[in-house]
Parts: C-alpha cells; structure tokens; sequence
C-alpha cells in the first residue's frame, strides 16, 4: 500500500532545514576548507530544490482538473505563502536595520526588486520564488502538456545555470556576458523563481501523477547513487575551474533530487505534520539564532570557543534555532486553543446551528475498540457528511486519536476528505461511474470491487488502483454472490486491481431474535468461508472487515482487520429501544439548536401557524424558534408530539411546521425572550432529547434524523 502516508517526505524536510543552517553557517570551514566547500556548496544543495518539489508535490497533487477549484488553491496557496514572507520581512526588519539596509541609498525600484526576487533578508528569497515559481508551473500547465511543462522548465533552468555554477561559460561570448549581466540588474540570482524554482515543483506536480514502479526501493536508490556521484564531480569540476558566480543550481541537483523525493515518497510511515511545521519555522527562524548565540557568546566571552570553532557554533545554532522554533509553535497552538468555543461555552448563533461535541466522538471510538480484539483496526464511516456531523472535522479528529482508514459513499465524498488533508485509506463503498475511475488514483483512493464484472471494467481502466472486493453474503445489495466463487476467484487475477481488502455487510445486525440472530450468524460463516477459499487458491485476501455498528455491538470480539462503525461513533443507536449486548457507554455527538426569534401572547381560540388548524387552547405564550423543515426538523414531527427544550423545559411545538420557523408554546416557562436557545437535540439542564427518541416518533431510524440536518444548519465544533 505505497503511497499513502508522507512519512519519510516530513522526515526529510527536517533534515533539509539543517542542510539550509549548514549552507549558512560553513560548519568544516575551520577544519577544512574544501571539505566545507563539498558540503555547503554541494550536498547542502539538495536541501532548497528538495522543498519546491515537495511543494509541487502538495499543491499540484491534490488539484482537481477543473479551473475554478484550481485557482482557488492556487490562491489559498499564495496568500499562505505571501502571509509567511510578509511575517518573515517583518521578523527581519530589526536585523535588516542593523546590517545597514536602509543606509543604502533606497529606491522603489531596489526594494521591489528584493522584495519580487531576492528576499529582503538572505534567506527569505525562497518565499517569493515558490509563488512565483508555482504560477509560471500553474500557467504552463493550462497551457501545455505536462512533458511540456517539464521542457519548458527545464530550460528555464538551463538559462539560469548560466548565471549561476556555470556562469564561467558565458565568458566566453560577449553577448552572453551582456545578457546575463543585464539579468542582474533585475536579481541578483537566477536561483530565483523564474530559473530555479519551476522545475522542481514541475518534478513535483509530475511525481504526484505518476504511479510508482512496483519496486521503487531498487529503482531510485541506484539514481540516487549515481547522480549524486554525478553531482559531486559536477561540483568539484566546476569550482576547479573557476566557472561558479554561484553554487546553487547544478545538472546533476536535477535527478538527484527527484529520485530522493521518489525514495521518500515510496518510503510508507506516519505522516509528521509537527515535524513539517518544525522544519518550517527552523528555516524562517534561523538566522536569528545565528544572531542569539554570537551575541551570547558576545556577552558571555566565549566568543572564540562558540563561534569560531564553527562544528560548535553549528551545533550550537541548531540548537537554539529548534527551541526557538518549539516555543513558537507552541505558543501559535496556545492562541488558537485560546480562540476556539470552549465547551459549555453558550453559542449565541443567530439562527439554527449544530453543536458536534469533537470529544464524545473520541470518547465512543475509546468504547468501540474496548470491544473489539487489538488486532482489529477501526474504518470510520463518514459518510454522507459523517451523518451529518461533517465529515472533514469528524476524520480530521478520529486521523488524531489513530484511526487510519476511512470510508465515504462516493469518489465526490473522498475527494474531499483529501483535498482537506485526510491521509490513510479511504474507501469508495459505492459503485463508480468510468469518467472518475482517473479521480480514484489521482486522490489515491481505494474503491469497492462490486462485482466481478466490476473487476473487470477496473482492469480495463489500465491503471493500478487499490480496491476492496465486496462479497454479498445475504444482503443482495453490492457485491458479487458468495455463490459464485469461481467469479469470485476471477477478480483477484486482475493485474491492475492492487487488492487491499475484502468484505462484506450483515443485513440483520441489529435483530437480537432467533431468526435474526441466525441470519446474522450465517453470513458470518458464509464470508469465513470464501475468504478461506480465496487463500486456498493462492490469492491474498487484504484486510477482511464485515461489521457496522451493529455488528460490533452485537457480536462482540470477532476477530477481522477491520471494524466499520457508523451510527455508534456518533454516539446513537438506530431507536431508543434498542438494547445491544457489548457493555459500551455511547455519547450524543451532536446537539440540534436554534434561537427564539419572537415571543408573543395568544388568546384561547387564536389559530396559529399554516391552515389555521391549530387553535390555541387558552391564553398563553408562542415562541417562534429560527429552525424549520429546510433544516430538517421533518414536518410530521409536530403531529407526533415534538417539542424543544427552552430553560431546561419542555416546549411543545404547536401548529405546522414551516419551512425556515416553527413555534412552540412557551406559557409555563418563565421568562422566555428574543436570542434564547431552544433546543432540539441534545441536553438542558436535566431534559434531554435524543435523535433516536425523534426517529421513533417519526416512524424512522437514528440515521435518517442525524443525515436529514440541512446545509443551512451552521456546525459548531465543540472540544476542550
Ligand atoms: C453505512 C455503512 C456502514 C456503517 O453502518 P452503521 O450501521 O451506521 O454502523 C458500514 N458498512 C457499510 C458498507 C455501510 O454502507
């Protein structure tokens, strides 16, 4: 199961933010010269290419091919960008005053300049060579194939080599010598983001698109070896002859970096979204450690001892360059905890609004797996919207707590938990159409096999793709017959179908009666079967799953891969009077809410409400409440005795329901007022209602409450 998780990419960028500090510091410099030059001016240079493909990679990656959607992540991705170099310019300002920059005589067009492509501070040009870079990428790509795109790159590299490691051949031919030097009067680079940075994040865009071979190990270790053999003496020729204006950019750089990022890209491991952001900060940071410790050492008189001998300054730098940047990460943490709701914390949102209660859903996980073996690994089911609950927050907070595998209706569903970050296994349970089988590989998706005809329209696609093979033991739904184990057999044959799982649905989970329990027991017995028979036939089966919820509850302590709760992650049962057998403590993750938007007094006899049917039986109080069947308070409920809590107290709704308001008779609760809260789901004071208790009322199940909530209905994320 290659490529899925960036383990090794997020390691590796940490280890780039020291290969940076090494460039800048000369860590040999006071042991050996040349050894330094071969560090800092070759090796180190892995590190900063490195970072534009992987940005490439990122951004590029997760694109949608349609244009809009394009734009607006190459938007966000700019302002994400522009807002880090702006904080950055910032940061350097005090140090950019003390090196004497604004004692230089100052034009507009000399701060541009910085600011467009040299950075304002030495370092700080990487920033706006990545946006800039990531444009000229994201231009040619609406303009030209992507081997194009590579060409065109790649000569832009090739233009700016010249002015860089090999700027001695330009010597050679006054009109070269011309043009080059005519070049930096507009930068002082071609490292810049016209000449250096799109190549890489075109490498970037291009590794995301292209499968790996089956044994990438083999294949880009020996790249990696031979260009960096390449690149070493690529390096030590050129300085020996004299030809570098520059030592950034060189020929060799261009495999070498790519077969390292395919290494690492293949090389599966949690993904380290700390370490991403450490290696962030360290580079930002950097050179203010630089200043830290030779003013410490200033002022300490240790300034021979710390930094001159350079292998201690290095270290010495890199030291507090990361303290520096752990206490900065965990401060930004700190004002963002600060700024959220806090739980119990009073919402007063203006119309209808959901609260998702982020901790109960940890807390059932925590109760699901405490009934399933260790061996057994949760698939979270998340979708329609995680019932309604949102499925990018809900699996943002189950990938926190460990869970790794996913599982949506649609590719639509999947794409955007990955477009939102979501790493590890998702899986398409439903069929998918053959215009977005491109959509399943592209987001590395893993769809349901639904048939061995199925199998083999997959197959014809011609593109290795992950899948689970669904077997229909008795549901008669999705999934080819249990019967037919020769068809069966056919779709683990298929070269193209990368075969991680195999599973199926019990259709009678939740009946604890005989004939239920039998039915449910059959099924079990009839999947042990064919996966026993697909391992007989020399085939792998992946990892085996059959349980939702109700299996889980039901029938405690089965021994498969995987589990896959739905309803009993968002703390519900499908009706008030289920009783389960497993022993587990469920919490309502959501709570339904809205606010009284009038109050007014009726008199008996006053009709209230559509059709006038309703009359008010005596003198009394009418709250109108900003929620109605739009929002997915279905209508009927009114007729089935529905109510809301307002002050810890029942309100019952009264006449129909409309489609954005509804109204409840509020005569017995003191002091009901305009922005009050009424709620619908969920606890007040010792009152509470549950979607369970609402689906009896309508005759449905917990389900079809949760997943009914409209769009409109504002979610509202609660976590201590
Ligand atoms: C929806 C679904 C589930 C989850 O069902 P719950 O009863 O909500 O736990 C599990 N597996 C499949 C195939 C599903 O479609």
């Amino acid at each position: 199961m290659a490529n899925i998780r960036y383990g090794g990419i997020d390691t590796f960028k940490l280890i780039a933010a020291f290969l940076v500090i090494t460039i800048h510091l000369g860590p040999l410099l006071s042991v050996d010269p040349y050894a330094d030059f071969v560090l800092t001016g070759i090796i180190a240079r892995l590190a900063v290419p490195f970072f534009f493909i992987a940005s490439g990679f990122f951004l590029f990656g997760k694109m949608k091919a349609d244009r809009k959607r394009e734009l607006a992540s190459m938007r966000r991705f700019t302002l994400r960008v522009g807002v880090l170099y702006a904080a950055g310019v910032i940061a350097y300002l005090p140090l950019n005053l003390y090196d004497g920059y604004f004692k230089q005589p100052i034009s507009i067009g000399g701060i541009l300049q910085d600011i467009v492509f040299n950075g304002t501070f030495y370092h700080l040009w990487y920033l706006p060579a990545l946006m800039t870079g990531a444009w000229i990428v994201y231009g040619l790509r609406v303009l030209f194939s992507a081997k194009t795109v590579l060409a065109v790159s790649a000569a832009l590299y090739g233009l700016a080599l010249l002015g860089d490691s090999y700027y001695g051949l330009t010597a050679g031919s006054p009109a070269l010598t011309a043009l080059y030097d005519g070049m930096f009067t507009i930068f002082d680079y071609t490292r810049n983001g016209i000449g250096f940075a799109p190549l890489y994040i075109a490498l970037g865009a291009w590794a995301a698109v292209r499968p790996l071979p089956s044994r990438p190990r083999q294949k880009y270790v020996i790249w990696l070896i031979l260009s960096i053999a390449a690149l070493l003496v690529e390096g030590m020729v050129l300085h020996a002859a004299g030809w570098p204006r520059h030592d950034s950019m060189y020929l060799a750089l261009v495999p070498a970096v790519y077969s390292l990022f395919r290494l690492l890209q293949s090389a599966e491991g949690r993904e380290h979204p700390y370490l991403r952001a450490l290696s962030t900060w360290i580079y930002m940071l950097h050179p203010w450690a630089i200043v830290l410790v030779r003013g410490g050492a200033k002022a300490t008189g240790s300034f021979d001892l710390i930094v001159e001998n350079k292998p201690v300054f290095y270290i010495a730098v890199s030291f507090v360059s990361v303290i520096v940047s752990a206490v900065c990460i965990w401060l930004l943490q700190a004002m963002k905890r600060g700024r959220g709701p806090k739980k119990g914390e009073k919402h007063s949102r203006h119309r209808a609004w959901a609260e998702i209660d982020l901790d109960h859903l940890a807390h059932n996980l925590q109760q699901l797996k405490n009934i399933i073996p260790r061996s057994t690994a949760i698939m979270a089911i998340v979708k329609a919207d995680a019932y309604g609950h949102g499925s990018v927050e809900v699996a943002r907070r189950l990938y926190k707590e460990g869970v790794r595998s996913f599982a949506v209706a649609d590719v639509e569903e999947a794409i955007v938990l990955r477009r939102s970050g979501i790493e590890g296994e998702i899986l398409v349970l439903g069929y998918t159409a053959d215009h977005r089988l491109g959509d399943i590989v592209r987001y590395r998706l893993t769809q349901t096999v639904i048939s061995a005809e199925d199998a083999e329209r997959l197959q014809a696609f011609g593109k290795p793709m992950m899948v689970h093979v669904k077997i229909d033991t008795g549901m008669r739904r999705l999934g080819e017959s249990f019967e037919q184990i020769e068809r069966i057999l056919s779709i683990y044959r298929h070269k193209f179908l990368h075969i991680t799982g195999t599973f199926s649905h019990l259709a009678a989970a939740d009946r604890q009666d005989a004939a239920g329990t039998a039915l449910t027991l059959k099924q079990f017995e009839i999947f042990g079967s064919v996966v026993a028979q697909i391992k007989a036939a020399g085939f792998q089966p992946g990892r085996i799953h059959l349980q939702s919820s109700y299996g889980m509850l039901n029938y405690e302590g089965v021994g498969m891969d995987l589990a896959r709760p739905g309803i009993a992650l968002y703390g519900s049962l499908g009706s008030e009077k289920d009783v389960v057998r497993a022993d587990v403590d469920l919490r309502p993750v959501l709570s339904l809410k809205a606010a009284v938007s009038l109050v007014k007094s009726v008199q008996a006899g006053d009709s209230i409400g559509y059709g006038g049917d309703y009359i008010s039986p005596g003198d009394g109080r009418i709250a109108t409440i900003s929620i109605g069947y739009a929002d997915g308070v279905a209508r009927a409920y009114a007729e089935r005795g529905g109510y809301v809590l307002i002050h810890g107290q029942q309100a019952k709704i009264v006449g129909k329901i409309c489609m954005d308001q509804l109204m409840v008779d509020v005569t017995d609760i003191e002091g009901v007022r305009q922005g009050d809260t009424a709620t619908l789901i969920g606890r007040d004071g010792d009152q509470a209602i549950t979607a369970a208790a609402i689906a009896d009322r309508l005759g449905t199940l917990t389900n079809e409450v949760l997943v009914s909530l409209g769009s409109r209905v504002e979610r509202v994320y609660v976590s201590r």
